[in-house]
């Protein structure tokens, strides 16, 4: 009976800590909206420099080989393609390819003032825009190991990634989140450590934040009721209160959209849960 205790006791510890040792690591999904782990025979902590249809893609260490996070733009056709390492002696391609991917088709019903847009609305939009890409797809070469993810709220997954979006009837661009239900006021976390870099009340996303993990990495959180108090310039821990579940901007009802992304790609947000 001792034994079997002290046999049991050694099994988790073997099994825990390595889990618990390790931070984010996403799951590899080649297809558009996923993500392509490429090794890089690249010695040393420098972190090397790589790139994807020109933008800065993220880099991180296990075990002492380093590897590309290369996120797959939604829109992306599948076929065969490259990533670009920046070496002394020049560009080594590192090939992958890309498998097609069917994303279903989800049909929403919302205020009209949000798929007929009122000129005023328009230019609102317009304006909104850069600040929100902007922040979004920001390269900061900041490397710094990340601890695991932390998911923002739990509850239901109520509209996956990568969904074709028909509002009222008319096409509209596709999901680039996962929306989850949770009731009004339901504390947000930060998923992982960062720099709140936009923090703003817009049309279609409501009250939002964007916090950037660095070398590309950067999560994005809509439709808040409330923040916690913070700004343009915080840092932020993960598993830090971020904001308050709501359903401002265009939404139908209290719920998290929560978008990731790396190198100015939206990628499946479920791909980095454990
Ligand atoms: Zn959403």
């Amino acid at each position: 009976m001792r034994i079997h205790r002290v046999l049991v006791g050694v099994f988790l510890l073997l099994w825990v800590v390595p889990v618990w040792a390790q931070g984010v690591w996403p799951k590899e999904e080649r297809v558009p909206g996923g993500i392509a782990i490429l090794s890089i025979p690249q010695r040393g902590d420098a972190p090397p420099w790589v790139s994807f249809q020109g933008q800065r893609v993220f880099v991180a260490q296990r075990q002492g080989q380093w590897f590309a996070w290369v996120g797959l733009p939604l829109d992306l056709s599948p076929g065969a393609y490259a990533a670009q390492w920046q070496t002394r002696e020049g560009e080594v391609p590192l090939p992958f390819d890309v498998a097609p991917k069917d994303y279903p088709a989800q049909h929403l019903d919302v205020d009209f003032r949000y798929v007929s847009l009122s000129a005023e609305d328009q230019a609102r939009v317009q304006r909104e825009l850069p600040e929100l890409r902007g922040a979004m797809d920001a390269f900061r070469p900041v490397h710094r190991p990340l601890p695991a993810l932390v998911q923002p709220v739990e509850g239901r997954f109520s509209s996956p990634f990568g969904f074709r979006r028909v509002f009222n009837g008319q096409p509209r661009n596709p999901h680039t989140g996962l929306d989850i239900a949770a009731p009004q006021g339901t504390p947000i976390l930060a998923a992982l450590p960062g720099r709140v870099t936009a923090l703003n009340d817009y049309f279609f996303n409501g009250k939002t934040l964007v916090i950037d993990h660095g070398m590309g990495l950067t999560s994005l959180y809509c439709h808040l009721s409330e923040f916690a108090e913070l700004a343009v310039g915080s840092e932020v821990s993960a598993g830090q209160l971020i904001g308050r579940v709501g359903s401002t901007g265009r939404s139908t009802g209290p719920h998290l959209h929560w978008t990731m992304s790396l190198n100015g790609a939206r990628v499946n947000p479920e791909l980095f849960l454990p």
